[in-house]
């Protein structure tokens, strides 16, 4: 049976750089936030009952949604983001049900739910285990200032917002340290392949 792990970490912890190395090693994955952002496209439900609620001013005149006017509307105003929440989070529940299990119907070892939120979210009772990446929040800090050109305070805010990296911690069944080079990274997601497989049932390949 192909075993599903959930991967997570904050911002700019190195969740796409392990998705990358684990699918050189040919695992396949999805990833949370290209669901969502799925569920919200021209022709989806999600998208009509978000217009039908807030109109045209939510929409890109190609008919996209704007997601800079939504977030507008919903930031300041808690009634509004729980009722996009209840139009939004089930449909990517379910279709990323959908895809975990033609991941558990496939010949591959293991997959991976990749999600920011797999912890605050509930999506961690999708998978059978949960892979941390984990960062010193400094590190942290430093690569998102770095990749997203904000200021350190920005940086240090958002981080301040996200799961405290105990907890993450806390609930983690593996975890991948990302403080070091890319060379190291390599080397734990090597054992974690092999790993996987041997929970899978399956030898490592040579
Ligand atoms: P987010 O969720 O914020 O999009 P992420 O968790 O997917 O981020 P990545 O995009 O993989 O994180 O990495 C964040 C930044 O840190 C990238 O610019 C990446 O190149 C860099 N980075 C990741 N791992 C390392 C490492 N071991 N050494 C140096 N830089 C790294």
């Amino acid at each position: 049976a192909t075993l599903i792990i959930g991967v997570t970490g904050g911002i700019a912890s190195g969740k796409s750089t392990v998705t990358r190395a684990f699918a050189r090693r040919g695992i396949p994955w999805v990833d949370a936030d290209d669901t969502a952002r799925e569920i919200v496209e021209p022709g989806e439900p999600a998208l009509a009952e978000i217009t039908a609620r807030y109109g045209q001013r939510i929409l890109h005149a190609d008919g996209r949604l704007d997601r800079r006017a939504l977030r507008e509307i919903v930031f300041a105003a808690p009634e509004e983001r729980r009722w996009l929440e209840s139009a939004t989070h089930p449909r990517i529940r379910e279709r990323l049900l959908e895809r975990l299990a033609a991941f558990r119907r496939s010949e591959a070892p293991y997959a991976l739910l990749v999600s920011p939120l797999l912890f605050e979210s509930g999506q961690a009772s999708l998978v059978d285990r949960c892979l941390v990446i984990d960062v010193p929040e400094a590190v942290q800090i430093a690569r998102t200032a770095r990749r997203d050109d904000v200021d350190e305070a920005q940086a240090r805010a958002i981080v301040a917002a996200q799961m405290p990296r105990r907890e993450r911690l806390q609930r983690a069944d593996d975890v991948i340290d990302n403080a070091g080079d890319e060379a190291g990274l390599a080397a734990q997601v090597e054992t974690l392949d092999r790993r996987y497989r041997a929970l899978a049932g399956l030898p490592a390949p040579r």
